[in-house]
This record gives C-alpha cells, sequence and structure tokens, in this order.
C-alpha cells in the first residue's frame, strides 16, 4: 500500500487518480478546493471508508498549504507519493488583455503551489517508500514547442514548475526522493475539453504505470504519460 497525497481530487484528472488509487489498494489523502462540493470524491469515500481521506486544500494558499500538511501528518507517518495535479488555464487570456492578477494568481497555482506544498510534506516524503513527487506539467509549458502565441500564464508557470522540479530534484536527490514532470497527454476534462484525444482513465492508468517504474535516475526528467522523454 502506498500512502499518496493528491491536490485537485474533485475532478478530471485528480478525481481519475483518486479512483485508480483507491481501486488498487493505496491510502489516498485527497484535497480539493470544496469538500462539501466534491459529490464525485464523496461518493468514493463511501466505497473506501478506510483509505480515503479528504480535506480542503487551495494550493495558491500559504496557509492553507500549513494546515493541509499538518492534517495529512496527524493520519500517517510517511507519504510515499506526492501528485501536484491541481492547475488552472485561463481561456479568455490574450495580448491586449493580460491583467497582473490573473498572471499572478496561474503561477500560485500552477507553479509555486506545487513547490511550497513539496515543501511542507517534505518531513513524511523523506521517510517514504521510494518517495516520488509526481507533477503535472503539460506540453505547453515546453520552450522547445512554443511555437504559437498566447497561453502566456498557463505555459509560462508550467515553465516555472517545470525548472522548480528541475532544482528539487537536485536538491533531494540525496535524500532518494524523485521529482519528474509529466504531460498527461491531451485529456477529455474541463480543461482538455470534448476534443481531446484521451479519455481519464487512460491517461491517468498510463501515468500510475509510469510512476511504478520510476528509478531514482528518472529524477529531473520531463516525461509523457507513457514514460517518453519531452523535449524542455
Ligand atoms: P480540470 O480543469 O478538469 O481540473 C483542474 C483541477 O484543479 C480541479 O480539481 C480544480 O479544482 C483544481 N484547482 C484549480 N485551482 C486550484 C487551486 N487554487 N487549489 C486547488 N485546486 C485547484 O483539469 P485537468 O484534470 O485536465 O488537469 C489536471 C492537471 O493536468 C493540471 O495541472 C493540468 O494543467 C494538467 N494537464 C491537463 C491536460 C489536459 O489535456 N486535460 C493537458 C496537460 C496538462 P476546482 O474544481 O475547485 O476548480
Amino acid at each position: 500500500m502506498r500512502y499518496v497525497f493528491l491536490t485537485g481530487a474533485n475532478r478530471g484528472l485528480g478525481l481519475e487518480f483518486a479512483r485508480q488509487l483507491l481501486e488498487r489498494g493505496d491510502w489516498v489523502f485527497a484535497t480539493c478546493r470544496h469538500p462539501e462540493r466534491a459529490e464525485a470524491l464523496r461518493a468514493l469515500q463511501q466505497r473506501f471508508p478506510q483509505r480515503l481521506h479528504v480535506a480542503a486544500l487551495d494550493v495558491s494558499d500559504e496557509q492553507a498549504i500549513a494546515r493541509a500538511a499538518t492534517e495529512v501528518a496527524a493520519q500517517t507517518e510517511r507519504l510515499d507519493v506526492l501528485i501536484n495535479n491541481a492547475g488552472v488555464l485561463y481561456r479568455d487570456e490574450h495580448l491586449g488583455n493580460l491583467r497582473q492578477s490573473q498572471l499572478m494568481h496561474a503561477f500560485a497555482v500552477n507553479a509555486v503551489g506545487p513547490l511550497l506544498l513539496t515543501q511542507a510534506l517534505l518531513p513524511l516524503l523523506q521517510k517514504g517508500q521510494r518517495p516520488v513527487v509526481f507533477n503535472l506539467s503539460t506540453q505547453m509549458g515546453s520552450l522547445t514547442r512554443k511555437t504559437y502565441g498566447g497561453y502566456y500564464s498557463y505555459s509560462a508557470s508550467k515553465a516555472a514548475l517545470n525548472m522548480f522540479g528541475r532544482a528539487l530534484a537536485a536538491d533531494l536527490r540525496s535524500d532518494g526522493v524523485i521529482v519528474v514532470l509529466v504531460h498527461p497527454g491531451w485529456v477529455r476534462t474541463d480543461m482538455g475539453g470534448a476534443q481531446a484525444t484521451l479519455d481519464p482513465p487512460t491517461s491517468v492508468a498510463g501515468m500510475l504505470a509510469l510512476l511504478e517504474r520510476l528509478k531514482p535516475e528518472d529524477s529531473g526528467r520531463f516525461l509523457t504519460w507513457e514514460g517518453k522523454e519531452h523535449p524542455w
């Protein structure tokens, strides 16, 4: 059984991560902004009352990160996996209507939140079994692939997440904590939209298979959901 901390667990890929992790026997501390409204997650709790803990966490709120870290430490002595899944993409953003508040918020959710959460959970991760910090990045965060305009806050904040992941991988190598950046594919969620090519079960099954295969030498890599190298 793995002890897993998950963000953005109420819908999309996060909900599917929770479902598949629970079905394969793992213990999941599933966080979301509004647990009281997270109906699908609550339905999972009926099925897995012993192994699913639901807690509030807005990853852009530093104090909420500290509270969630305290809360999980009261439930488990170790964490084996942190899945930084929560993310935000502002579709209406284009050159001409860029605003500081929206740009900064995307950085807070997509990059700074995952970094601070990793820092807050480090004492538990350091006690984990082959611990992994699994960051949901995206091909849109790739500098090499950025040959189109727009998506300023999303692309740049995910590129920042990638850089934070590289620094964390180097800092945590001696602790044996593996840190990876993973592109989940183009997936049919609220964010991915109906035209996306993959369904959430396929993407998440691929990412969990990748999680199983990760080795210390994979730390700091940018990979696709199938485990292929992604260009930076
Ligand atoms: P969705 O938009 O379907 O879900 C986003 C999740 O993030 C929701 O649970 C949402 O919660 C949560 N979230 C947003 N802001 C915050 C916050 N401040 N604090 C905590 N949770 C928050 O997206 P996906 O499931 O598709 O995406 C999951 C991850 O995968 C993201 O990081 C995304 O960037 C990445 N990704 C997705 C792709 C795709 O094609 N779908 C492609 C590439 C990357 P709430 O319901 O409260 O808003």
